[in-house]
């Protein structure tokens, strides 16, 4: 991808009178204290959270992983842990990861049974193993071993979901065009003091074919992070983002000069440049650097994304730019 620098950025933004209108809430301003940015409205008791079990002497690790449980635990939202929607069998699987700015290292699990809080599990793939990820079956017995107690993750709401899905011959299918239902938690948070964390959990797409994996689970595509720059995650049609190694590009960008939101725009127009179709892509993404400065962007309107932002003690809920 062509790095671009900040005259060329301005310029290609200029034009667009929404994207610059709405530029000026994503507020790049750096951050004295903690940040946290998470995306979807499940994002703001994610952060509240986060935020608590910083200031109450939590490592960032631990703010950004009990924050995610929130929305894990949440039987009301149908796109992530407990409640999170079903693969096309009735199968709840379940993707996250975790990673430290600091080691650079991270846990993640994929395709994950029975148990509600993925992010808990990848964190304990990172503190207690040399490996990076663990999927399906090993996953699950990996977190039986760690002490996590299997259960059903379907709530009477998310089956019948399923049942009527099922039960509908004109269905949408991943054999032919994916369906319109996920919202990934993914949350950036740095501590203030140059320590940067990412962390994320869906259930992936609704009605996916078994054994899928989404871009979540995988370090570099849904979270990256890394404490001489900064963190990035991802939501949307992980099958699309996947392929341009979302999370790690906007950090790699950041490391070029970018501030948080260029880096983000500079992703977003290369997905389209490399691919027209793309202009209607669901595909959404947040940013922070090591100074607390943030970046929120995604590509289209039918896909428009809304943040949760935590700083300076006071959290906000908003929307970010489109590129279209
Ligand atoms: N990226 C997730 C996936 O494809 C879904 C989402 O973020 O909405 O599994």
């Amino acid at each position: 991808m062509q790095p671009i620098d900040r005259r060329t950025f301005v310029k290609a933004v200029a034009g667009t009178a929404a994207l610059a209108a709405r530029e000026a809430v994503t507020a790049t301003t750096a951050s004295p204290g903690a940040v946290f940015l998470s995306t979807w409205i499940q994002g703001k008791a994610a952060n509240a959270r986060a935020a608590e079990t910083l200031k109450s002497g939590g490592s960032l690790l631990d703010a950004v992983e009990k924050g995610i449980n929130t929305a894990e635990d949440d039987p009301n939202i149908t796109t992530v842990g407990y409640g999170g929607l079903p693969n096309a069998e009735g199968e709840v699987e379940l993707d996250a990861a975790i990673m430290d700015g600091a080691r650079h290292r991270a846990g993640a699990v994929a395709s994950l049974r029975q148990i509600k809080n993925p992010i808990s599990v990848a964190r304990l793939v990172l503190e207690k193993t040399r490996h990076t990820t663990l999927a399906g079956e090993g996953a699950f017995r990996f977190a039986l071993q760690m002490g996590f107690r299997p259960q059903q993750l379907l709530t009477p709401e998310s089956l019948k979901k399923w049942l009527d899905w099922k039960a509908d011959p004109k269905r949408q299918t991943f054999w032919l065009n994916p369906a319109d239902n996920h919202d990934t938690i993914g949350m950036v948070g740095t501590d203030g003091q140059g320590h940067v964390v990412a962390g994320c959990s869906t259930s992936g797409l609704a009605w996916k074919i078994p054994g899928r994996v989404g871009d979540s689970p995988l370090v570099g595509c849904g979270v990256y992070a890394d404490d001489n720059v900064g963190a990035a995650s991802a939501t949307g049609d992980g099958d699309l983002m996947t392929n341009y190694c979302t999370s790690i590009s906007i950090v790699h960008a950041m490391a070029r000069g970018a501030s948080p939101q260029e880096a983000c725009v500079e992703l977003l127009r290369h997905i389209v440049k490399t691919d027209p179709a793309n202009r209607t892509a669901q595909v959404g993404v947040i940013a922070l650097n090591t100074r607390g400065e943030i970046g929120a962007a995604c590509i289209a309107k039918n896909f428009q994304l809304k943040y949760a932002l935590w700083r300076e003690g006071e959290g906000r809920f908003l929307e970010s730019i489109t590129l279209f």
